[in-house]
């Protein structure tokens, strides 16, 4: 038995992590904006003020005193002020949102940003010192399982990975190798090909499964039976350390204890990740499940 510090500390090692409470942070940053209901607010515009937290490992760049192993606040300031002269939204809440997820586009080493948009004139005929919104958004990640077993298996596998990395909200990473399994469910219908990819993705878990069936009916996926044969099958088996039980959504995927042409690809990719309810290891859930 390994005694490595991963195995023993698993997912709760990680989470003691003091780089992941490094932030920097913009306060009041003042910009124009054309954002409201009224036709004025969108044709006059009006101040608004930005408050945003970058969550960012400062570490290497507080070392070497480098600015390119960080993120340039200067730079992100601008492109907020820009952000907002250029688009219009009736909501603050779109406002919001939107520019979120640009910044986390255009600065990839940022991990999550939580930004507060501010209206000090919102004109509701009353006094009031600012009306404001305040999100946190940020980069996820999540384990999906790719299954074939109908025409060129390996061909519909590629182009679904390949489609799902088109989409600038998903960014597979990590991809397993691909294994033959045996029918699982309903026996009679061709064998399978498997495998596991590890996707970063601002989407949330309910997105993500529309994204992925999207990217199924790509794949000319007929749903007939359960469990039946198909070009392309797509999975959630983890998201972060999420719980989702929802009727169209479980995670994490509740068979997946008992599918080895789930555990084996995912424990080549992360084989120290803790279930989050059961708190088991991928490896010890596959070692259990290949136990007599
Ligand atoms: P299966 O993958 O079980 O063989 P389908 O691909 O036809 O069958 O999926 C059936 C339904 O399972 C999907 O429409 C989806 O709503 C639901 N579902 C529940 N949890 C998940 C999950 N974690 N990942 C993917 N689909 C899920
Ligand atoms: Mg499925």
């Amino acid at each position: 038995m390994s005694n490595c510090k991963a195995e023993l500390f698993g997912e709760g090692w990680k989470r003691m992590k003091e780089w992941e409470s490094d932030r920097i942070h913009i306060r009041n940053l003042e910009v124009f904006g054309r954002h409201g209901v009224f036709p004025e607010e969108n044709r006059l515009g009006q101040k608004f003020t930005i408050n945003a937290v970058l969550y960012i490992s400062t570490r290497e760049a507080g070392l070497k005193d480098d600015l390119t192993k960080s993120v340039h606040y200067g730079e992100v300031s601008h492109y907020l002020t820009s952000y907002m002269k250029e688009h219009t939204c009736q909501l603050i809440e779109a406002a919001a949102e939107q520019m979120v997820r640009a910044v986390l586009l255009r600065f990839p080493a940022v991990e999550k940003v939580t930004l507060e948009l501010s209206k000090p004139w919102a004109p509701i005929g009353l006094p009031l010192e600012a009306v404001s919104v305040e999100i946190t958004r940020g980069w996820h990640r999540a384990y999906i399982a790719v299954g074939s077993n109908l025409g060129d298996r390996e061909g519909y596998i590629r182009r679904g990975i390949q489609s799902l990395n088109a989409r600038e909200d998903c960014v597979v990473e990590r991809v397993s190798g691909l294994i033959v399994t045996k029918p699982y469910g309903v026996e009679e219908q061709p064998d399978f090909l498997n495998g596991m990819i590890e996707v970063r993705t601002l989407l949330f878990p309910e997105e993500l499964l529309d994204a992925l069936h999207s990217v199924e009916q790509e794949a000319d996926r007929e749903r007939k039976i359960h469990w039946g044969p198909r070009t392309l099958d797509l999975d959630i088996i983890f998201y972060d350390d999420c719980v989702v039980d929802m009727e169209r959504l479980s995670i994490p995927h509740p068979d997946m204890g008992n599918r080895e042409f789930v555990l084996k690809p995912l424990a080549e990719l992360a084989p120290y990740l803790r279930h989050p309810l059961t708190g088991k290891t991928v490896g010890q859930m596959l070692s259990e499940l290949s136990e007599p």
